[in-house]
């Protein structure tokens, strides 16, 4: 598999256009961060995130303000820089409207049914954050506070924003609870999904892989 090194324009573009290609950052939606030694390198406002280049990804500090690029950063730059304060251990995060997840956020249910044993283990459950208008800094604070014990959350009628150690990490934990959505709309469709008992969800979280 073809990827970058970590924290680097190539590693945000790269990833960015597996979004995009995966369905998970439709038109010009989506934003994308890394943490890097000089501050976040983030894309910038109303970039397609399948047609983006060097030019397209600019650097702010950790309050939000443009240190490098001759775009303006994008306007959800407040949940990034939020995130990131409160969470030493992340470096990459992603903001996405990817359809099947972002309809839990619509019906204002979050991602928690144990179904499926990887999710279990994996993500356990996306809390969903209240709605605030988007690029605003309340929206920016109350998805950040979720963010405190999980890596994912989802913001009601907007999307889901998920951060980790890498793109690559952050990646695969979204094409993961897209795959969980689409499996809970298939089972609807098939009368109704069945949950994992108490007994099987300890069971997995007690795996030591
Ligand atoms: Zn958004």
């Amino acid at each position: 598999m073809e990827y970058f090194e970590k924290g680097t324009k190539q590693d945000v573009i790269y990833w960015s256009k597996r979004l995009y290609q995966k369905g998970m950052s439709p038109a010009l939606s989506g934003n994308i961060s890394v943490r890097t030694d000089k501050g976040i390198l983030i894309s910038a406002s109303g970039t397609c995130l399948n047609d983006m280049n060097e030019d397209d990804i600019v650097l702010i500090d950790f309050d939000g303000n443009l240190i490098e690029g001759n775009k303006k950063p994008s306007s959800e730059k407040f949940m990034h820089t939020q995130i990131y304060d409160l969470r030493d251990d992340i470096h990459a995060i992603i903001h996405s409207h990817c359809p099947y997840i972002t309809a839990f956020a619509c019906v204002g249910k979050e991602i928690a049914e144990p179904m499926l044993p990887e999710f279990v283990f994996n993500i356990d459950k996306v809390p969903l954050a209240p709605y605030n208008l988007p690029s605003s800094m309340q929206l920016a604070i109350d998805t950040a506070a979720l963010f405190k014990d999980k890596d994912n959350v989802l913001m009601q009628n907007h999307g889901i924003v998920s951060g980790g150690s890498s793109l690559q990490q952050v990646f695969y934990n979204l094409e993961s609870i897209r795959a969980y959505c689409e499996t809970y709309f298939a089972a609807q469709v098939l009368g109704g999904h069945k949950n994992l008992n108490k007994k099987q969800v300890k069971e997995i979280k007690n795996l030591k892989l």
